[in-house]
């Protein structure tokens, strides 16, 4: 049916999702938290399903990020 869809997964409910549903989460050049609306940071980010799971989430996604940037470089 339908093309291949980009999927995403939740960092806090690991629902998958289709990308153009999950809320992009990246850290932008002051090394803070933003929300990527466009997708377009650079650098590894972190995806959420919904408003529910940001807020479970986000005083831990900038650990998240931060930890995941170093470690892919390894
Ligand atoms: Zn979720």
């Amino acid at each position: 049916m339908a093309a291949h869809v980009p999927e995403r997964m939740c960092v806090v409910c690991r629902t998958h999702l289709p990308k153009i549903k999950a809320r992009r989460y990246g850290l932008n050049t002051n090394q803070q938290v933003e929300y990527d609306k466009t997708g377009t940071l650079p650098g590894r980010g972190v995806y959420v399903c919904s408003q529910n799971c940001y807020d479970k989430i986000h005083r831990g996604l900038l650990p998240l990020l931060t930890k995941s940037k170093k470690r892919e470089k390894v």
